[in-house]
């Protein structure tokens, strides 16, 4: 991934900031680590991937509303990359699963390969002893418009 994502307090990304500009996040403690790198550090920082702010900030009319749900669209922000594995993903998780009124909403999916989805199942995470590689969040219109 080139940069850190910041997402807001909703769950809602805003944008990409460089590694450094991340730490100086951090440091000012304007945002928490919300999903870092596996056994990588950066200074006494886990090598983070996804920053949360730590205070809601209002945007602009382009980034208030995420854009509606699509499977493909959730491909995308994921790069097709696995939630769960990190391996090449075709197909769309439910987190809680739709037979369990799970809906379609970008904080309740993530791209799965086909081996985890099977694997998964009618469970949650927590049930199939699985776990998420990076939070489902509601992406920018930039992210999922991108070729
Ligand atoms: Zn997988």
């Amino acid at each position: 991934m080139s940069g850190v994502l910041v997402l807001n307090t909703d769950d809602t990304a805003l944008h990409t900031v460089s590694l450094q500009h991340a730490v100086g996040m951090l440091v000012r403690e304007v945002a928490i680590v919300e999903a870092a790198r596996d056994g990588e550090q950066f200074g006494p920082y886990p090598l983070p991937e996804v920053l949360r702010l730590v205070r809601y900030v209002k945007t602009g009319f382009l980034y208030s509303r995420a854009p509606g749900w699509t499977k493909r669209g959730v491909l995308r922000r994921d790069r097709h990359l696995c939630g769960y594995c990190g391996g090449h993903a075709a197909t769309v998780d439910h987190i809680l699963p739709l037979s369990r009124g799970g809906q379609n909403t970008w904080t309740n999916t993530v791209a799965a390969c086909a081996a985890c989805n099977a694997r998964k199942a009618d469970r949650t995470p927590e049930e199939a002893g699985m776990e998420l590689r990076l939070p489902a969040y509601a992406p920018t219109r930039a992210q999922v418009l991108a070729a």
